[in-house]
């Protein structure tokens, strides 16, 4: 078999955030819940690591918003899934599939379409899919219906009937189709940017679809509550480590004071052979201790010219790119700033926010509290100013599958 791969992303995830009270801050381009991490993993690259080794697949193309395929193509690069097209979306799933259907190669004369967030689907299951599709026009996967299903009246408040379930299956995707019927029916069937799968478009131009049952878990992330079903399932098994970081800077004139990462305007500056965030620094050796990996000058010596007046965010995402290689993320927070002045104030959620960006964790797991010294030396003379760092890392027992 010669397949098309479309992986349809453009939703916009408008149910999803409806149901959320507190969606994780982790997308990095847009709010497309196909972004977030589950189990450590963006939703869509687990979605299409499940296709990556198959060899059924000669190319891939994601649909996204409208606006994000560049943003989304440097996201893949990153995560190194190499070899894939991403394009601009419809108004319907069904006009986003023809976009894609379009640019398939014509060497190819099946399509496989699937909902990039079902991140679940496994790699068996497509393989045995694809090795039944050649006996029809095409072939879904779907589940037997368990639940009693009732038809009910227009009017939504009487029962009409007990619907015969034993013939009825509710579908997923992957769908496989020929890709010149499929291309075909987008032609001929009125209306076919309203239809809700591409099975159904086969079935009006009278093609035969076969269907292959499974009870395997394939959910789509539709709400909120179905991420915190898989997230939890992702991560029972998960391990907590606490790290406790500190770190004090002398306060001189002439230079910036730099507090997690934003610029407080104040007549001194912290000294330092970086830039002498000594917020950050306590977050980076809070990780470094959670994780046993020594202390931020073992990593970032101030004899090495390479780090002179470095910006402390990079070397905090050393340190969390490091932790990440290990499966290992932050998971919450809490900090004390000891500084008599400046007064903080509403700096303080400035802060906040820079911190819980770099750390990509939610606003609520990250804490940055500000005290004085009662104008007691060091810090209370401002001569010095220090910052003080408790973390929890989390580890994923799934990092894929
Ligand atoms: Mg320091």
């Amino acid at each position: 078999m010669r397949a098309s791969l479309i992986i349809t992303a453009a939703g916009s995830s408008s149910r999803f955030r409806q149901s959320s009270n507190s969606a994780p801050s982790s997308k990095p381009q847009n709010s497309s819940k196909i972004f977030i991490e589950l189990g450590g993993v963006p939703v869509l690259e687990r979605t299409l690591r499940a296709f990556s080794q198959m060899k059924q697949v000669h190319e891939t193309i994601v649909t996204v918003q409208a606006g994000t395929e560049r943003a989304a193509l440097a996201w893949a690069k990153k995560r190194g899934l190499k070899k894939m097209k991403f394009i601009s979306g419809g108004k319907t799933r069904a006009e986003s599939v023809f976009f894609a259907l379009k640019k398939t190669s014509s060497r190819n004369e099946w399509v496989i379409v699937h909902d990039g967030a079902r991140p679940f689907v496994r790699t068996d299951t497509i393989k045995q899919l694809c090795s039944q599709a050649a006996k029809h026009d095409g072939i879904l996967l779907a589940r037997q219906v368990v639940p009693t299903i009732k038809r009910i009246s227009k009017s939504r408040d009487r029962v009409e009937a007990t619907v015969d379930r034993t013939q009825l299956a509710e579908a997923e995707t992957p769908q496989i189709v020929k890709r010149k019927l499929l291309l075909e029916a987008y032609r001929q069937v009125p209306n076919a940017f309203a239809f809700t799968d591409e099975s159904s478009l086969v079935e009006a131009m009278g093609g035969k679809m076969g269907v292959m049952l499974h009870t395997d878990w394939n959910p789509k992330l539709t709400h909120y509550a179905d991420y915190e079903l898989a997230e939890a399932k992702m991560s029972s098994g998960a391990e907590f480590r606490i790290g406790k970081g500190y770190d004090i800077h002398r306060l001189v004139s002439g230079r910036k004071l730099w507090v997690g990462g934003v610029c407080i305007p104040f007549e001194k500056g912290s000294l330092g052979h970086s830039d002498g965030d000594a917020l950050l620094h306590s977050i980076t050796d809070a990780i470094l201790g959670a994780l046993g990996l020594g202390d931020i000058g073992d990593w970032f010596s101030d004899k090495n010219p390479k780090y002179k007046n470095i910006q402390s965010t990079k070397l905090l995402e050393q340190v969390l790119a490091a932790a990440h290689k290990k499966g290992w993320q932050p998971h919450q927070m809490d900090a004390n700033l000891i500084l008599e002045k400046p007064k903080l104030g509403l700096m303080k959620t400035k802060i906040r926010k820079s911190v819980a960006r770099l750390l990509k964790l939610p606003l609520e797991k990250v804490s940055v509290k500000a005290r004085t010294y009662e104008g007691l030396p060091p810090f209370g003379t401002s001569e010095a100013w220090a910052a003080e760092t408790l973390i929890m890392m989390r580890n994923h027992p799934n990092p894929l599958g």
